[in-house]
């Protein structure tokens, strides 16, 4: 069966969001299998973004995601990783679409990193590393 890495990332436990967004995924038909709420340490995010190391936004990125706790889950499903994508909207929330999640509480908050309240894997080789990383 399929799996996918599903962080709220710290705008979103931050906004008290973390149940509407695990709700909607669980509502989508998905199985919830672990679930946490972890502060990520600083060798864990280099290891989850390995691939943005260098680009602009990286650092940001970085300590955005050191600013507060996360929630980690890993959810199950037939194609759950595309359809997690479907529910997140695309990256930017400003005009990710309304229904999503991002499109629905994301917008840009005018700061260097985009708050996007949630990230999910995007392959099947990404999910089992990830979930390498936050479920070790
Ligand atoms: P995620 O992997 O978080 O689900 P994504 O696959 O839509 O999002 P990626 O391209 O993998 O986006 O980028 C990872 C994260 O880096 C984004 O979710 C966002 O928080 C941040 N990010 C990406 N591009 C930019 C950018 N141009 N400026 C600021 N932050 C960015």
């Amino acid at each position: 069966i399929e799996r996918t890495l599903v962080l709220v990332k710290p705008d979103g436990v931050v906004r008290k969001l973390s149940g509407e967004i695990l709700a909607r995924v669980e509502a989508k038909g998905y199985t919830l299998a672990e679930l946490k709420k972890v502060t990520a340490t600083r060798e864990q995010l280099q290891a989850h973004y390995a691939e943005h190391e260098g680009k602009p936004f990286y650092e940001p990125l970085v300590e955005f995601m050191l600013s507060g706790p996360v929630v980690a889950a890993i959810f199950e499903g037939h194609r759950v990783i595309e359809g997690f994508r479907a529910l997140a909207g695309t990256t930017d929330p400003t005009t990710a679409a309304p229904g999503t999640i991002r499109g629905d509480f994301g917008r840009d908050w005018g700061l260097k990193v985009q708050q996007n309240l949630v990230h999910g894997s995007d392959s099947v080789e990404s999910a089992e590393r990830e979930i390498g990383i936050w479920f070790a």
